[in-house]
């Protein structure tokens, strides 16, 4: 690979696009090359107007038949519209910011070629902001006649100039390029070297299949993805093995301590919890951190896991830091943990933002002097001035809460490095933890707690509200408790807020008999401190609720949960909302109310919650109806946006990758073989660009 001049010299692109070019890292006509296209239109033939179908980018062609620069749009803007026939129908192209030098380049009776979004608006078809093909007889071999690339957006670079960029860099610069995978990996992935795929994957063949292009699953386009996974599982992997190298204070179990824990326990360990606790156990009596996600559906049990682990510490002398999302659940774990340590000297303390000033101090105190062992809390408790004499074992409820800063800040408050256990109850499908949790080992809870039955869900459309209703009702007068959740939509917080209010007054009039309790994410703590405890006891049986019942509240008594606008959720949300329910031994039942409009696709969508309750096989679902994207904790995690790989369709090749990459660590860590000289420049140009973006 020999040094390639700046991209400023490519044919077409000059001072000013170089540096717009360069703030997406491409300096050179080599940077160019390795910048790929993130999909293709299919544009080989001109689709007649009558057959467009909406929803879809084609090319179309056509005599105008108007210029009209004078059209106010809803905000009063003006827009330019230009109406095409082309003998089988017609179409208004539209754009809604006006420029008189865009007017200019259409005239009556001209021919143009424009490829865009059809859309159909008012019975009339319409593009909005397409691409200028081709005024009169202009030709354009670059983004018409073929199958185009489409290439992420830079901006300030119209789409089509930057094709005809990439255009000149691939005919001049492809051919040279090597491939700087060595062949035992592309072997091991199953995908071709990619100098035989460069051009290719910038500009196919007319002959090259579309769909297949389309759907990313060509050979060469396997390439790229290949590309992208290993540098992702390559990160994680080196990762991993540096918290392998650090020290941690080891904190061993020994037979006294396990006969201790054994005693206090309040029932019998499920098998799955006994097999977690020694996966966390013999972690934590190494020299070497642990660094273990701790996976387990709602109610399985993970916080007397927790528990047993912190008990090890506090024998061994050592502090432990337990983390949650929300005060309510600090303030339940702190209970329980007091509980299960009654008549034991653990000094236990809850740390959160509602102390005064002078109790944090007080708190801040304690801690530094090493007087407390539990310390549970928010994320007060990494802040800054929080100071741990012996922290040796971190502790994050809820995982998908917190990103992966907060948890390095756990971390950091530690004496050497400590042992980390994270939970979480959001099963997370086993492809999406290896991108997104690839740094930690993994232990699954997957079994419940004897004496559940499973809850009943039914997913019901408005039209039969007064049958659930009714059930509710009946439910309530009978002794029993139940929840009514209310979605909580970020941007319109204060509008769902009033519904939950508003709800609650209607209820508290409707059923004055029954004890009723608003909790939502406003409150203060004290409040929904209160109020939770109020419904734990019973005195509160109905509780009108936003999400922030969500995460981990325990209340085994109630037995009806009633969801509203359920299709505004994620499946894994509702999964989470229903684990509320169903904790004791009475059956409970999970009422997911839609919408009339939303009913038909909502019930399909929902209806997996009324099949399964397992956690796995709806997260799964959600994931291949969603995306990664929306799954709790994907954007949080620092993994960078996947620009050609989907982690659903592209599981196989994942799996590879960090077989690879876990290989390659072994083999050669530091890539110092001559084989892996250009894997090596290749992946600290990646560090430099995922740096700059930082
Ligand atoms: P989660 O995994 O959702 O955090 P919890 O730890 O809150 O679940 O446990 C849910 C409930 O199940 C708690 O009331 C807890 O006491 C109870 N529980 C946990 N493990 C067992 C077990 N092995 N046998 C019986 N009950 C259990
Ligand atoms: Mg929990």
């Amino acid at each position: 690979m020999t040094e390639t001049p700046s991209i400023q010299y490519v044919k077409g692109v000059g001072p000013r696009l170089a540096e717009k070019l360069a703030g997406r890292g491409i300096k050179t006509p080599r940077d160019a090359l390795f910048f790929f296209p993130k999909g293709y239109e299919d544009r080989r033939r001109i689709v007649s107007l009558r057959s467009a179908t909406p929803g879809r980018i084609v090319p179309v062609k056509g005599q105008i038949l108007a210029v009209r620069g004078g059209g106010r749009g809803w905000g009063g803007r003006r827009f330019l519209e230009v109406v095409i026939s082309d003998g089988t129908g017609r179409l208004s192209a539209k754009w809604f910011h006006f420029r008189p030098s865009l007017a200019d380049r259409f005239r009556v009776g001209e021919t143009v070629t424009l490829c865009g979004m059809v859309r159909l608006f008012q019975f009339q078809t319409e593009m909005h902001h397409p691409e200028i093909l081709g005024v009169a007889h202009e030709d354009d071999p670059v983004n018409m006649g073929r199958i185009v690339p489409v290439y992420p957006d830079i901006e300030g670079i119209p789409p089509r100039t930057l094709r005809k960029i990439q255009w000149e860099v691939v005919r001049k610069y492809a051919a040279a390029e090597r491939e700087f995978f060595p062949p035992w990996m592309l072997d091991a992935a199953g995908v071709p070297p990619i100098h035989e795929s460069l051009e290719t994957l910038h500009f196919p063949p007319p002959s090259a299949d579309a769909e297949t292009l389309l759907s990313f699953s060509a050979p060469p386009q396997q390439r790229l993805i290949f590309g992208e996974l290993f540098y992702i599982q390559w990160v994680l992997a080196r990762r991993r093995s540096g918290v392998r190298k650090e020290a941690a204070e080891p904190l061993p179990w020994d037979r006294a301590i396990v006969e201790e824990i054994k005693q206090r326990l309040p029932f019998r360990l499920t098998d799955a919890q006994r097999r977690v606790v020694n996966e966390i156990l013999k972690d934590m009596s190494r020299s070497h951190p642990m660094h273990r996600l701790l996976q387990g559906d709602v109610g399985s049990g993970k916080t007397i896991v927790a528990w047993v682990a912190s008990m090890v510490a506090w024998r061994k002398g050592a502090q432990t830091a337990l983390m949650a999302p929300t005060e309510i659940l600090a303030e339940q774990h702190t209970d329980r943990f007091i509980a299960l340590c009654s008549g034991l000297p653990v000094r236990i303390l809850l740390l959160t933002s509602s102390l005064s000033p002078k109790e944090r101090e007080r708190a801040r105190e304690e801690i530094r002097a090493g007087r407390v062992d539990v310390v549970i809390g928010t994320h007060a408790i990494i802040q800054e001035g929080v100071e741990f004499r012996k922290m040796a074992l971190g502790i994050i409820d809820e995982q998908h809460r917190f990103g992966v800063l907060q948890r390095a800040a756990l971390r950091g408050k530690g004496r050497l490095s400590p042992h980390l256990l994270v939970m979480t109850a959001t099963p997370i499908p086993r492809t999406l933890a290896m991108t997104l949790y690839g740094d930690l080992d993994v232990s699954v809870i997957d079994e419940m707690p004897p004496g559940r039955t499973p809850v009943e869900t039914r997913v019901v459309t408005d039209v039969r509200r007064k049958e659930v209703w009714d059930r509710v009702r009946r439910d309530l007068l009978a002794g029993g408790r139940a929840y009514i959740v209310l979605p909580l939509v970020e941007e319109s917080e204060t509008l769902s807020l009033r519904d939950a209010r508003k709800t609650y007054e209607r209820l508290r009039q409707a059923i004055p008999e029954v004890g009723i309790g608003l909790l939502h994410g406003r409150m203060k703590s004290g409040e929904k401190e209160s109020v939770m405890r109020r419904f734990q006891k019973g005195e509160v049986r109905l509780l009108v609720s936003t999400t922030v019942v969500e995460v981990g509240v325990d209340v085994p008594d109630a037995t009806v949960m009633m969801v509203e606008h359920a299709e505004r959720f994620g499946l894994s949300q509702l999964h989470q909302l229903r684990g509320r329910v169903g904790r004791g031994s009475r059956p409970s039942v999970c009422f997911l109310m839609v919408g009339n409009e939303q009913g038909e696709e909502a019930a399909a969508r929902l209806s997996v919650m009324e099949r399964t309750n397992d956690g796995f096989r709806i997260a799964e679902e959600d994931l291949s109806i969603r995306g990664p994207g929306d799954f709790a904790g994907v954007r949080q995690s620092g993994i960078p946006d996947l620009v050609f790989s989907d982690i659903v369709r592209d599981a196989r090749l994942l799996g590879k990758s960090r077989e690879i990459a876990n290989r390659l660590l072994a083999r050669d860590p530091d890539l110092s073989h001559p084989m892996h000289a250009g894997l090596k420049r290749w992946m600290e140009s990646k560090d430099a660009t995922a740096a700059a973006l930082e």
